[in-house]
């Protein structure tokens, strides 16, 4: 007969109950997954270069100057010139008044957060004017559960499909006028409400195109959030589940900039 010591029926018991407990093995493992390629990563942004689509009445948006060769100099390097506002790039606080806070300033643990992904792809086919309604946002919640303090919101109008394309991306109208989806400010107003950490969109602006006011950038900024603008293709996401990391220059006293997004899926 096997003599069972007090310690290894603990250890059994222990190993019973952990296999119990109501966790979600998933989450734990996201991080983890990433070396071994279990754990996709998406990154969420254009490349930059000089034939992106700037902001209309942009004259200078980037420029690069190689400054020493290999066969010149042993080793290369450049120097560069950007707008903050240009290509994939985040929105600080302090872009849009009454928002304070620059970019450099933006506490690092606001940019990680779960994804929240409203897909408005068909709505935006139909209506290039299309502003995101506070009702889809509790739809969302209906099916995915409360969206969570520090979630990072993305819109995906499925805008990214007309990158880099200046004219079918800004869609402007003789007049000059603008025509892509975004948020409305109720919409913009839910979010805040919820304590999110950012609202993002696959557009230029987290507006709508045609807006004069810029009524969400307003409220999103004023209230201390950021902004993520011209992410780059976002239908590999699912509209629960991914994780964000994100990672904007810091730049010190900057009104936004240049920024790496990474979606994590499990
Ligand atoms: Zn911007």
């Amino acid at each position: 007969m096997a003599v069972v010591g007090r310690s290894s029926i603990i250890y059994v018991c222990l190993t019973a109950c952990m296999t119990l407990l109501p966790q979600n093995p998933h989450k734990d493992d996201v991080l983890e997954g990433i070396p071994s390629g279990k754990t996709r990563v998406i990154d969420l942004s254009y490349a930059i270069n000089d034939k992106l689509v700037p902001w209309p009445g942009d004259t200078r948006w980037f420029e690069a100057k190689v400054n020493a060769t290999v066969e010149k100099n042993g080793y290369f390097t450049r120097s560069f010139w950007m707008l903050e506002h240009y290509g994939t790039h985040l929105d600080a606080p302090i872009h849009f008044p009454p928002g304070k806070m620059t970019v450099d300033e933006i506490p690092a643990r606001k940019l990680f957060g779960p994804a929240v992904v409203l897909d408005v792809r068909a709505e935006g086919a139909k209506d290039s004017d299309y502003q995101l309604p506070a009702a889809r946002v509790e739809k969302w919640e209906k099916r995915h559960g409360r969206i969570p303090e520090g979630a990072i919101v993305l819109l995906r109008t499925g805008w990214a499909s007309r990158w880099p394309d200046a004219q079918r991306y800004r869609n402007q109208d003789a007049q000059g006028r603008m025509h892509f989806p975004g948020y409305s400010v109720e919409a913009a107003k839910l979010l805040i409400e919820r304590k999110v950490s950012g609202l993002g969109c696959d557009t230029m602006s987290a507006d709508y195109g045609a807006s004069e006011d810029f009524a969400v950038h307003h409220a999103v900024l004023g209230a201390g959030l950021y902004q993520l603008e011209n992410l780059a293709d976002l239908s590999e996401l699912p509209e629960s589940g991914a994780f964000l990391v994100v990672a904007p220059i810091k730049l010190e006293g900057g009104s936004g900039g240049a920024v790496r997004v990474f979606a994590l899926l499990p």
